[in-house]
């Protein structure tokens, strides 16, 4: 009796697995899935995450789940009353991108109370996540800072770099940092290091004038920047100085005016993410959550963030982006046309 009750469940469950198809499950795929961005001026959320994770919940709930978006715009405060929102209007699972990674963790304690998934897109954010999708990032900081060696050459020792890492609320940025000083550690001389608030250009540009003040505009051989939004305010700071030439300068993200500025000659190098692995990643795992299924089959690493040991992960690589590859990276795959990047700035 057992083994027939069992054989007729598992055919019956086969029978509905084949007709979901690749990537389908046996269950409701109508589900709701909160998606909470931390910011809005650096461009890769809103034109390239928020879409692509759009496009891949569709595609993993064949057309019946639903995205229910807010971004923060670097209000940690704001992002914990969205969370809150999301848990009233009874999303199934959420995909959140800290601004703050600690000030999110009430919040993520709040949705798994409520019996609601976490994935932890991009930042680590605190609290009991269920998963965590990003990209190596202290690989980014080791690529960023191999570029810029390069790009100095002879001049590694003769004078100084000017750090410039991101915000203090994102792990993100300690990753990048370390990655970045496990490589120059002991072959550049650190002149001066600031961490940049809220990652704003604005805040890196007032930063770098500082830091042009303090050593002298005639020793800076290079600056570490970590990322395209903030290489452009501490080039304007390096231009409105009139430090010529300009020394290389890093970034990340691959954003337009990053690598319209690599083309320009203005900035050496960014760090190309491709965000459609990582977006894929967060929006299976979030579909496959929302429906009470095992990730085991999805994930490449296990994690530990400092509240929760062993989160499942999935890690992305990223790559230098300098101008001997806007062509094999950016271009093929369809990221930007050439007439975008080359137009007249
Ligand atoms: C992301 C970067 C981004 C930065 C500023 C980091 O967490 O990984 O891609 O440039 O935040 O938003």
């Amino acid at each position: 009796v057992v083994t027939a009750a069992a054989a007729s469940v598992s055919l019956a469950a086969c029978g509905s697995t084949e007709g979901a198809g690749a990537g389908g499950s046996a269950k409701s795929e109508a589900i709701k899935v909160g998606l909470l961005l931390p910011e809005d001026q650096t461009a890769r959320y809103e034109k390239f995450d928020k879409p692509l994770i759009e496009k891949e919940i569709a595609k993993f709930t064949r057309n019946k789940g639903e995205v229910v978006y807010a971004n923060a715009k670097q209000d940690a405060a704001a992002q914990n009353a969205q969370v809150d929102a999301m848990i009233a209007r009874k999303v199934n699972v959420l995909i959140i991108d800290a601004v703050d990674a600690k000030a999110i963790a009430g919040a993520v304690k709040k949705a798994k109370d409520a019996r609601i998934p976490v994935i932890a897109y991009d930042r680590l954010a605190e609290g009991p996540i269920d998963a965590y999708t990003s990209f190596d990032n202290e690989d980014v900081g080791k690529v960023q800072a191999k570029a810029l060696l390069e790009a100095l050459g002879d001049k590694a020792g003769s004078g100084q770099i000017v750090m410039m890492n991101g915000s203090l609320t994102d792990p993100n940025a300690k990753g990048f940092k370390s990655g970045a000083h496990f490589v120059l550690d002991g072959k550049v001389t650190i002149g001066k290091e600031y961490d940049t608030k809220e990652w704003k250009p604005e805040n890196a540009n007032a930063n770098m004038a500082g830091a042009i003040s303090a050593l002298g505009k005639g020793k800076i051989v290079g600056v570490y920047s970590a990322n395209d939004g903030m290489a452009g305010g501490i080039i304007s700071a390096l231009k409105a100085a009139g430090v010529t030439p300009l020394p290389p300068v890093t970034g990340q993200d691959a954003e337009l005016a990053g690598v319209q500025r690599i083309v320009a000659g203005e900035q050496y190098m960014t760090v190309y993410k491709s965000y459609a692995p990582e977006a894929a990643a967060a929006a299976e795992m979030a579909v496959a959550l929302a429906q009470g299924e095992k990730i085991d089959g999805l994930i490449n690493q296990i994690v530990d963030s400092p509240t929760t040991k062993g989160v499942p992960s999935v890690l992305v690589p990223g790559i230098a982006l300098t101008k001997n590859n806007i062509r094999a990276t950016v271009v093929d795959d369809g990221i930007y046309t050439i007439s975008e990047i080359c137009t007249d700035r």
